[in-house]
This record gives structure tokens, sequence and C-alpha cells, in this order.
């Protein structure tokens, strides 16, 4: 059987390499409704069956080889979902290729789709629908082998009343011609065809719609592939200027790391608020949130990030979910790389500085589920990887590879290697195990004795499966951006006692700080002994840090200002925060989990009525992730 632990599918014996989707989107009644071909390679002799995951689909019926075929259904099992058993025809030898065609609908309890009121949208005018698959909700949208070893190309008809965009190259009508076709938005239906010619994951399957519209960004030359955003047109010039100087820079900057882009499209998507991460790199259309259109281009390294799962996830793909830490530390670590290239070896420094500290917090939440706090997590079958979501695979992961660049002596041997480690397992998905064999081989070849007693001279045990709140080697960063932040906080830790009205701050003190620098100065004060609340109170009023348009920034004021639960500036800033995260005066909800997950657990800790009262009243606007996972950070379920 085969060990992915979040799956129930047979896709070692028998696995799709294709799969053609017809989908009718029914805004009306909030479902997807059509049915989805699989051509399946038969892997093993004599199989008997094949076995998708799904999750709350109605199935209508389902073909084999275009003859109508019985099918169970199993029981619903809470994390994996019910398994479909198709049997199929007796004799079927190992190479061969089979069709099978499920026609189903989706539920009302799809986890992987959100379908937006027109009053959750930025235009007020139409609904909205988006999908987020990842780690194990494809299977709710379509019956699928829904495990990241398996890796399948698609194509998609989508016929929408909007405009209807997938992870896959377009093909009609172009994304450039006139918005829906030319037909009238919000009323004809259009069908929207799509290819993905490259195999990957069933996470990184997504689709949009709503009324979106395009705008390509310019062609760098020399370059075949193109660029460009999508947004509802209330916010597409703001989204516009925030992403246009920098998307095809950074692409381009990433292949000369690693390898050349080989998707053909890079687009964004930027979503409404409930949107619940930061970004999610869906292969052709990075998804993103909202909250990065800063107006000052201030979060635009986001897209660094996402851009780069191009190599690290969306090419090189973790076999499952333990390891997961193969997409994510890779990303982060090439992620920062960029950063000193694009801006200054001290930018590349700070991110980690900024990243260890989000890593701290992360572990010390899993004190109590240590096995959490491991970078390679072996998960029981069944166990939910969103249990585990947190930044230590990013940045334990980020610095396990940057301990290595350092042991192995720098990034002039280190760059060789990462690109025959792209080249070596693109278009696959790998585990832990595969990614160390070959990094011990890659260094036999190319150093010898040397690097391979540089190599043993590395803790594995300790990075792959230590636990607790340290990493295994005390990692050094260029700290110099960070020393002003670091000072300016000193200065207020010293100044607590001191009577408010003889306190020399002044509101220009973060005048001269990058927005990354306000936050760490934040982080900071938060490694002190809380401040008197008179003190939080005048910060906030001197530096306008509880009504910044700064997210990143935002969040970190209210984590400092709630860190001591029983003060005052705690009772104080509590219903702030819970009001800021349920979208109190926007009528938006700030649905990135990084905001809403983190204020809602320092908000419990300070007043529960508080936290749970403010949830439940915006409840049904939380993507239907968000809200599993703030019901379990505040009790609600376990
Ligand atoms: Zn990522």
């Amino acid at each position: 059987m085969a060990d992915d632990p979040t799956s129930q599918a047979n896709y070692t014996e028998i696995a799709t390499e294709h799969v053609s989707f017809k989908w009718t989107i029914d805004f009306a009644n909030q479902k997807i409704a059509g049915s989805a071909t699989h051509d399946l390679r038969v892997l093993k002799d004599d199989i008997g069956e094949v076995i998708f995951d799904t999750a709350d689909l109605v199935l209508d019926s389902v073909e084999v080889e275009g003859k109508s075929s019985s099918y169970e259904v199993k029981p619903k099992h809470p994390i994996m979902g019910s398994a479909l058993h198709i049997p199929l025809p007796s004799g079927l030898k190992s190479g061969s290729l089979i069709k099978a065609t499920i026609k189903y609908e989706t539920t009302k309890e799809c986890t992987a789709l959100q379908w937006l009121a027109k009053e959750q949208t930025q235009g007020k005018s139409f609904p909205y629908l988006f999908s987020q698959c990842q780690p194990i909700y494809a299977r709710a949208m379509a019956p699928v082998q829904d495990s990241p070893s398996v890796k399948i190309k698609y194509s998609a008809e989508v016929t929408s009343i909007l405009p209807a965009l997938m992870s896959a190259i377009r093909q009609s009508p172009p994304s450039d011609g006139p918005a829906h076709d030319g037909k009238v938005i919000g009323k004809d239906a259009v069908t929207y065809i799509y290819h993905q010619p490259i195999p990957i994951p069933s996470y990184l399957i997504a689709i949009a719609a709503g009324n979106v519209v395009y705008r390509p960004f310019p062609r760098l030359p020399g370059k075949e592939w193109t660029c460009g955003i999508w947004s509802e047109p209330e916010l597409i010039e703001a989204a516009y200027w925030e992403f246009s100087e920098d998307t095809a820079r950074f692409l381009a900057s990433a292949e000369d790391i690693v390898v050349p882009y080989r998707f053909g499209v890079y687009d964004l998507l930027v979503l409404p608020p409930s949107f619940p991460y930061g970004g999610m790199e869906n292969a052709c259309l990075t998804f993103l949130t909202p909250t990065l259109l800063a107006g000052d281009r201030t979060l635009v390294d986001v897209i660094a990030h996402e851009l780069t799962h191009s190599w690290f996830g969306n090419g090189v793909t973790h076999a499952h979910a333990s390891h997961f830490w193969l997409n994510e530390g890779w990303t982060t670590y090439i992620e920062r790389l960029l950063l000193q290239v694009l801006h200054s070896p001290a930018e590349r420094g700070f991110s980690f500085i900024i990243g260890n500290k989000a890593l701290k917090d992360d572990l010390e939440m899993y004190v109590d589920r240590p096995k959490y706090q491991r970078l390679v997590i072996e998960f029981e079958k069944g166990e939910d990887p969103d249990d585990a979501y947190s930044r230590i695979p990013y940045d334990k992961g980020a610095n396990l590879i940057l301990h290595l660049e350092r042991t192995l002596g720098g990034l002039d041997v280190f760059l060789p290697y990462v690109r025959d480690y792209v080249s070596t397992f693109m278009g696959k998905s790998i585990t832990t195990q595969q990614w160390k064999s070959h990094l011990y081989g890659y260094y036999e070849r190319n150093g010898g004795a040397e690097k391979i007693k540089a190599l043993d001279s590395i803790d594995w045990e300790a990075w792959f499966y230590g636990e607790g709140l340290e990493l295994p080697v005390k990692m050094e960063y260029d700290s110099s951006l960070a020393e002003s932040a670091y000072k300016l906080a000193e200065r207020w830790d010293s100044s607590r006692s001191v009577e408010i009205s003889k306190l020399a701050f002044q509101a220009n003190d973060l005048d001269a700080f990058s927005s990354t620098q306000k936050v760490v100065f934040l982080e900071r004060l938060q490694s002190y002994k809380p401040l008197p609340s008179s003190h939080i109170e005048h910060l906030a009023s001197l530096y306008k840090v509880s009504s910044t348009h700064n997210a990143e920034i935002r969040l970190r004021f209210y984590q400092f200002s709630l860190a001591d639960p029983s003060s005052p500036a705690a009772q104080k800033y509590a219903a702030e925060a819970a009001d800021w995260v349920i979208g109190g005066g926007s009528g938006m909800v700030v649905g990135r989990m990084k905001f809403c997950r983190d204020v809602f657990r320092a908000v419990f800790k300070v007043n529960k009525d508080l936290a749970i009262n403010a949830f439940q009243k915006e409840k049904n606007s939380f993507h239907p992730i968000a809200r599993k996972l703030i019901e379990k950070d505040l009790k609600l379920s376990s």
C-alpha cells in the first residue's frame, strides 16, 4: 500500500497521468458540477481496482473505458475523506493505460472551495469563488489520487457566468482579450479552456471565478514566459502598481540562481481578504492575499517566496506531508538568497532574524506536542497535516540549508549542487532520504573525502528529528539592519520606570526605519518583560502602530501589547485587535491566518469570551480551513 499518511488512494498500483475536468460553476447553488476523466497508468499486474480520494462529493455515475461501471464510496474518515473504489477489468498488465470518468457534484461541506457573497468582494456586485487545495483538499473539489507523490497533467473546460481562472495555461478565450469574451458578466455563460502540460501534484490544481480583469506586465527581453496580474477591477490599478516593477525581475533572478522557468506563464491573482494564506503557489497562477497591497511595495518580497516554489514544490515536490519541509525550507532559503541578490547581503541576514522570531513562537506553541517541533514529522495514517502547519518547516528547513551552505564552503561550491539537485529531481516527488542521498552522492563526485567529512559533521538526527526550542546549531546572521531597531527597543526597555511626561521619545523615531525594521523593533520589545501599560499606550499614540495599514506591523503591535494578559493595555488592545481581524468598520474580514489565528490566540489569553464572540460573529466569513483551525485555537473543537 502507498505510504502517504493522508491518502487512501492506491497510487503505487495504478496512477493518474492526466485528468480532464468538465465543470459548470453554479453560483446560485454554490456548487461545481461535472466530471473528471482520468487517464491511468497501470503499475502492477492484475490489480483489481483503482482507489481515489474524495471528500463530501455527490457521485452521479462512473464509467471505465466508456462503459458504465459499479463503484463503492467507503464511509468517511474525518481527515482523509471517503475512498472511492472502482473495480477494473481483470488481467490488466503493468504499463497499460485505462480511462475512468466520474460524474459528480461538490457540496456545501466542501473544504476546498470558498464561495463569497457579493458583499464580501471589493466590487460588491458579483459573487466570487476560489479554491485552496493544499494540503489535502483537492479531494473535496474532484475525485483524485490526492497525494503529492502523484504528478498529473490536466485540462479543463469550465463553464461560468463570471470569468474563470485555473492553475494552467489559458487556451481560450485569450487572457488579454475583452473580459469574459465580451459577453455580459454575471449573466452569459462562457466556457474557459485551460491546459496544464507539466505534471503537477493535485494540491496545485486551483480555480477562481469572479469579476476579475487582467493586466500583463511588460515582457523581459529574451524571455519566453509572460507575467501579469488578475484582480477585481476596483483593485487592478493598485495591484498592478504594487507588483509590476518586480515580478518579472524576481523571476529572472531566480532563473539565474536555479534553472530556467518552465511553466510558460507566471501570473498573480489578488484575492478577496478571506484568502487564508499570504500566497499560494498554484501552478502558473500564484494566489495572493490583498493584505500585500501596502501601497508602498514594502511587502512585495512575498512574491520572491511564491515564485521560488516554481522549482521547489511545483518542480521538485515532497513525496508526502512528512517531507513538507523540502518544499518550504528550500523555498525559504532560496527566497532569502534572492533578497541578497536583489537588495543586499544584509537583507538576507535580516530575513533570517525575522524568521527566527516566528520559528521560536511556533516551537513554543508546540511545547505540548513536541512531535510537531520536528523538521521531519512521522505522521500516523489519517493524522491531519494542518494540525502541524507552522513556520517550523520553513525556518528550521531554511536554517538547515544555510548551515549546509556554510559547512560545505559557501555559495560558490553550494550553488552548483543546488542546480544539480533541481535538475535531478525536476518533475519528481521525493522523500528526505532521497534528498540526503543525492546530496552525499553529489559531493562524493564533486569534492570527495573532504566534503563528505564536512557532511558527516552535521548532526542529521538533531536537524531532522530534534525537538525543543533551539536549533541544533547556534546560527549567526548579518544583523546590521537589525541594530537600530534593537537600540530603540532597548531604550524603551530601560525607560520603564520613567514617568510618561519625562520620556524623550519622538513621533519621528521610526521615520528612518523600513517596514521590516519596524517589525523587528516591535518583536524585540516582546523579548523583554512587558512594558507598563502607560508606556504601551504612549508608544501606540506616538508611532501610530495600532492604526497602520501595514498588517505586518499592526500584528506585531498587538502581539506586544497583549503579552501580559492581565494588564490594562492588554484589555484595551484585545478589543481593538479582535475587531481588526473580523474587519470592524471595513466590513472585510482579515482572513489571512497569519494575522487572524495569532490575534485570536492572543485575545483568547486576555479574554476568552471576547475572542469567541468576535469569532462567532463573523465565523461564516472565514475560509473553511481558517474556520476549522481557529475553532481549535479557541477550544471550540478538538
Ligand atoms: Zn511556501
